[in-house]
């Protein structure tokens, strides 16, 4: 069975001293869970430290972006090593606000999943269709591209490090969610695409987490369908109240 992983994307949101206070917020009210993963994903500023607070909380640290290159004149970038050095264990990579807002393709996003995965890191690799592109019948066709180039010369062994996040553009931060029978049809469609490009045991496997406007109100449904594995949660991720209710509803 796999398990259920629950990802809070903090965005551009909250100083040190107001992650410190969610950090902690959020391990003091974490009850025990079985089988499910945790993981927050703060500005690269409060990264180091919350490595520090999270120790033996069970709760992962990611990062939302980075670069493909090792180290150089890259100014403003940040590395998948430096990432490593304070403590990160995941990266969300493609988030669709990076490929509108400051363009990132496929195949950059192929060379950035590529490089996190040499460096030890899991990327929550996240794909999505526009709301023009799904109300023209393309959902499945733009979700095919992005994995298709995203996953390009990455090999079956690598898999088991990626979570693919399925996020509607269309739903991200508008407050308007895909019903539980729309997401789970995409993530069905993402399922056999890896069995297609990979094997069944791969598909089995992978983690596939949808993302858009989750929040208390409708996790609950959303996460007990058969392929949805778990949220990746932007606007509720920011209170630790709506955040812990969307990890026991999982
Ligand atoms: C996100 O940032 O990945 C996201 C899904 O945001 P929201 O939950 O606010 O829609």
């Amino acid at each position: 069975m796999r398990k259920k992983v629950i990802a809070g994307n903090w965005k551009m949101n909250l100083d040190l001293k107001e992650s410190v206070a969610l950090i902690s917020e959020i391990k003091n009210g974490l009850e025990k869970i079985d089988n499910i993963e945790v993981i927050v994903c703060p500005p690269f500023t409060s990264l180091e430290t919350a490595k520090t607070l999270l120790v033996n909380s069970g709760i992962f640290l990611g990062a939302q972006n980075m670069y493909f290159e090792e180290n150089g004149a890259f100014t403003g970038e940040i590395s998948a090593s430096m990432l490593k050095s304070v403590g990160c264990q995941y990266v969300i990579i493609g988030h669709s606000e990076r490929r509108t807002i400051f363009k990132e393709t496929d195949e950059v996003i192929n060379k950035k999943l590529k490089k996190a995965i040499e460096h030890g890191l899991k990327p929550i690799f996240c794909v999505g269709e526009s709301l023009d592109e799904r109300e023209k019948n393309l959902t499945t066709k733009i979700v095919e591209r992005q994995i298709q180039i995203g996953l390009k010369e990455i090999p079956q062994s690598d898999l088991k490090s990626i979570i693919i996040a399925y996020e509607p553009v269309w739903a991200i931060g508008t407050g308007r969610t895909a019903t539980p029978d729309q997401a789970q049809e995409v993530h069905k469609f993402i399922r056999d695409l890896i069995k297609d490009l990979y094997d069944k045991a791969t598909a089995d496997k992978i983690i596939i987490q949808y993302g858009g406007s989750v929040k208390p109100e409708n996790s609950g449904e959303l996460l007990s369908r058969q392929d949805i594995d778990g949220a990746l949660v932007g606007g509720a991720c920011l209170k630790s109240a709506s955040f812990l209710d969307i990890i026991k509803s999982a």
